[in-house]
């Protein structure tokens, strides 16, 4: 369903399958038509994250499928902290498993409600001196507007996770249209309702990047 919808976009879209927890699951999700993956190896040992990651890129290479992984860990607010991502690592990594995109730790940390902790910049300037591979932040919500627009502007971060922004979006949407009538029951009305409030929310953060 999404890689149909994705297809019929006037711009590139990728069905993207986010923190794959093994080269297993991504395998399944390529064979079953998503035409991204991430592998997230980032809590294992180098070697076997590296080792996990190319089984994944031999599968993925052989079909057109784009390759991410993680490398240096992002961690969840309140449950695990961030540990930053090594730019020899990130050398030998890349060395070994030239993915498409490279996710990496620089203090973004996921499930962030406000956008108030600013990445550190020098972790961001010796990776992609490190390697020559397209940049991806998680933990996108968790990063001031301003300096997403200067990372987007000035480094090689290419793409931002921003989940946590757009599901407050979508919760806040679905509560408004919840609280204004109270003897709503259709649910193609009701999730209705959130569509454009979400594409707003959407278009926003993407504006603010050029704008
Ligand atoms: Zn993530």
């Amino acid at each position: 369903m999404f890689r149909v919808l994705a297809e019929r976009s006037r711009v590139p879209v990728v069905a993207h399958l986010d923190h794959g927890r093994s080269p297993e699951e991504c395998i399944e999700a390529i064979e079953l038509g998503f035409s991204s993956v991430m592998y997230d190896g980032s809590a294992l040992p180098l070697a076997q994250n590296i080792e996990n990651t190319r089984r994944v890129l031999e599968v993925a290479r052989a079909v057109g499928v784009s390759v991410e992984a993680e490398l240096g860990v992002v961690g969840y607010v309140g449950t695990s902290p961030s540990t930053g991502t090594d730019p020899e690592e990130a050398r030998r990594f890349i060395a070994e498993a030239p993915v498409d995109a490279l996710a990496i730790s620089a203090g973004n940390t996921h499930l962030s409600t406000s956008d108030s902790v600013p990445v550190d910049l020098s972790v961001i300037r010796a990776v992609e001196a490190a390697v020559p591979t397209p940049l991806v932040l998680h933990g996108g919500s968790g990063i001031p507007r301003q300096q997403r627009r200067q990372l987007a502007l000035e480094t090689r971060v290419m793409k931002f996770n921003i989940g946590t922004e757009l599901r407050q979006s979508f919760g806040s949407a679905l509560r408004a249209t919840l609280a204004r009538d109270p003897e709503l029951f259709d649910r193609n009305v009701i999730l209705g309702s959130v569509i454009d409030p979400l594409a707003e929310a959407t278009e926003g953060a993407l504006h603010h990047l050029w704008r």
